[in-house]
């Protein structure tokens, strides 16, 4: 990955966006269990940081995916992952298919909106009954006419109770699982969209997450994005960009629990010596460190592949599963340096702990990514689907 000028001007534009607008919030937002995210997306869209990698057309920067990466790398700084994924779902998550697929009407109604921070997008796929199984979610858009009268439910949407609109898995027909899908963008405010409370969750307690029901909710069926049964296709490769976002975020949060883990562990003392001047745990901090050098390769990498326009399927599944299982270790080690301090909860590498536990399980959990290399590599056994 060769970083340029331009790389490192936009760096230091999120960074100093995190610095400014995100990290003197982030207790209060944490404690509050949600953020302005409308405000807050308003000043990121007059930035052009929600619109990367989007077309100029819609009002974005038209940059190819290694500038999305910086920003994600630098995202990482916040002091709470849960804005950041608030972010993540804006520009990797919920409008990937949109950009690439959907019809010009649409990304002028939709794209351009969310670009330039007036529209809060979420991403509807994940069910109480199907979140691993995505071929098996059961929420359905019927056609009447013009339109699509959609029923069904969706558990865990990050952002949902202020999106202004849903990027919807439903099946819109009888046929198998993986040509029965399209993906179609549900404007809230239609009549029969309904929301949970907000879910209590272990971490990322800054962003909202709801459940979504949809109740006879018409929509017209031209807010389908690309040709009705594409949408397990799309939204499987929509899922590339969610993991590559998603390992990128992370790298700059490991850091940064290992840099503050260094910082106390040098002025904590036990028995007469830092603490840092243990062998164990000075060697420790270097693996670490050092695995997650590995997990900026490899995320590099994929990000290279995707870029030059091959399929990222492997290597993107493969920094995601890296980034869920180190974020897990990198935090329970600095955690356990910090002693009764680390167990606290305010404390910044327990609220990391907490977080960063979601990478393992949101957006394909650690055993998906596995089977997807599985098969890539040939010796996943093939499963019959009844
Ligand atoms: C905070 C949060 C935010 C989220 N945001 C969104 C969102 O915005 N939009 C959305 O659509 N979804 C969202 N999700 C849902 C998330 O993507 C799902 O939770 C995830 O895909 C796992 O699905 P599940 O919880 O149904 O677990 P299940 O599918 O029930 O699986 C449970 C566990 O079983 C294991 N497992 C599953 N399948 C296999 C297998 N084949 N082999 C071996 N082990 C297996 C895994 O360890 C997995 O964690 C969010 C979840 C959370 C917690």
């Amino acid at each position: 990955m060769k970083f340029t000028p331009e790389h490192d001007a936009l760096r230091k534009t999120v960074r100093d966006f995190v610095e400014k607008e995100i990290n003197p919030y982030c207790d209060e937002w944490e404690a509050a269990g949600e953020f302005p995210i409308k405000d807050l997306f308003k000043k990121l869209g007059n930035l052009g940081l929600l619109g990367i990698q989007k077309p100029e057309a819609y009002g974005g920067m038209g940059l190819d995916y290694s500038y999305n990466l910086v920003a994600a790398e630098e995202l990482g700084l916040a002091l709470c992952g849960g804005v950041p994924l608030a972010i993540g779902v804006q520009t990797d998550m919920c409008t990937p298919a949109l950009a690439r697929f959907g019809s010009d009407e649409l990304k002028r109604e939709f794209l351009a909106p969310a670009i330039a921070g007036d529209r809060v997008g979420c991403i509807g796929v994940s069910e109480v009954d199907a979140g691993s199984d995505v071929a098996g979610i059961r929420t359905n858009a019927r056609k009447d006419g013009d339109d699509y009268i959609i029923n069904g439910s969706k558990m865990w949407i990050t952002n949902s109770p202020k999106a202004d609109f849903i990027c919807l898995l439903a099946n819109t027909s009888d046929d198998k699982p993986h040509r029965n899908k399209s993906l179609i963008l549900v404007p809230t405010d239609t009549p029969g969209v309904s929301f949970s409370p907000h879910l209590n969750k272990l971490g990322m307690r800054s962003s909202e997450t709801a459940q979504i029901f949809l109740d006879d909710v018409r929509v017209p069926q031209r807010n389908r994005i690309g040709a009705e049964g594409t949408g397990f296709m799309m939204q499987m490769m929509q899922f590339q960009e969610e993991r590559m976002w998603g390992a990128a975020n992370v790298i700059k949060a490991l850091e940064a629990c290992i840099d503050r883990t260094i910082t106390y562990c040098r002025e904590r003392r036990t028995f007469g010596q830092a603490l840092i001047d243990n062998q164990y745990i000075h060697f420790r901090l270097a693996e670490l460190q050092t695995e997650v050098e590995a997990l900026r390769a490899l995320t590099y990498q994929a990000c290279e592949q995707h870029i030059a326009g091959q399929d990222a399927t492997r290597l993107a599944s493969m920094a995601k599963l890296k980034a869920g299982r180190l974020g897990r270790e990198v935090t329970d080690a600095c955690l356990q340096f910090w002693g009764g301090n680390g167990y606290m909860w305010d404390n910044p590498v327990s609220r990391a702990f907490r977080d960063v536990r979601l990478v393992s399980i949101g957006g394909g959990a650690d055993e998906i990514m596995l089977g997807i290399i599985c098969k890539l590599m040939g010796i996943l056994p093939s499963k019959r689907r009844d």
